[in-house]
């Protein structure tokens, strides 16, 4: 990767890139070696990659030993990673949307691997999605805004934890790999962005019924201000029996959403009544 080669590429195939696609290409072959290192790869696994651009960290995945298949939404850049990707045996190129297509029917793997440098607007929602629908997946590796990365790791008690960690920590081990400057990319973003490591857990750290447990997490950080015995309201149970919940739970009422940890949300959902 580096920016003569991306620009040259480019041109050649007459592609402006698309803001909306949140087209910005990874110049910097550092990066990409170290997402490849990220990632872990041994001879084999299957990799699934989302959104390739031109296919700069394609082939590193595919040179670590990786079976990747690549999912890209611009069919301008199926075009040129036609070309790029050329010679390899061991990367398959889908054209299609990652939001709408089949995901177990294109990567034929019983269990694989994530690896993205997605637009992120709509990173968080395919992480949490792909979490969310159990999908067999071992680890994430993926670039997002360095902010997010710090929600996705925060610890209760801090101004960063929301419901974003706790969705993220119940599904998986977060860890930020390290920090990428907007100079890594074309054209450069206006923020910085890190690179994020989840492995999968394989059986969550809490033992709860998954619909209210996330029910009562939401309730909990809508409104930030309040304490746990108001904001639990809008989920529309009555304040007499909210008491007797909070009680039973053994959580302080007067308390914030955001002091609680994984195993306090729990303990409320374990005793909800609705
Ligand atoms: N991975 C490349 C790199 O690091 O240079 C490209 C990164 S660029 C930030 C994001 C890529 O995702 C673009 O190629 C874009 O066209 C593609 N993309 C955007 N939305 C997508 C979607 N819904 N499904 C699949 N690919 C998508």
């Amino acid at each position: 990767a580096n920016k003569d080669v991306t620009l040259h590429i480019l041109k050649r195939f007459g592609i402006r890139m698309s803001k909306k696609l949140g087209q910005n290409f990874l110049i910097d072959e550092r990066v990409v070696q170290n997402i490849v290192k990220a990632a872990d790869i041994t001879q084999g696994d299957a990799v699934l990659e989302i959104g390739p651009g031109i296919g700069t960290l394609t082939q590193g995945l595919a040179e670590a030993g990786a079976a990747v298949t690549a999912v890209e939404i611009d069919r301008r850049l199926i075009e040129v990673l036609a070309k790029t990707l050329e010679g390899y045996e061991n990367i398959r190129v889908v054209h299609g949307d990652i939001l709408r297509i089949n995901i177990e029917k294109e990567v034929a793997a019983p269990r694989y691997k994530v690896v993205a440098n997605l637009p992120y607007y709509i990173t968080t929602p395919i992480i949490m999605g792909l979490l969310e629908a159990h999908m067999p997946v071992d680890t994430l590796v993926t670039m997002v805004q360095k902010e997010v990365a710090q929600r996705m790791v925060a610890v209760p008690g801090t101004k960063d934890y929301g419901s974003l960690s706790v969705a993220v920590q119940y599904y998986t081990q977060p860890e930020i790999m390290f920090v990428v400057p907007p100079a890594a990319f074309i054209p450069p973003p206006a923020v910085d962005s890190a690179v994020i490591r989840c492995t999968v857990r394989e059986k969550p750290p809490v033992e709860v019924d998954e619909r209210i447990f996330f029910r009562v997490v939401k309730a909990a950080f809508a409104q930030r201000r309040k304490t746990l015995s108001n904001t639990l309201k809008t989920t529309g149970v009555p304040a007499e029996t909210l008491k007797i919940i909070l009680e039973k739970a053994g959580i302080d009422g007067g308390r914030r959403g955001e002091t609680l940890s994984l195993e306090e949300f729990a303990a409320i959902a374990n005793v909800w009544i609705q």
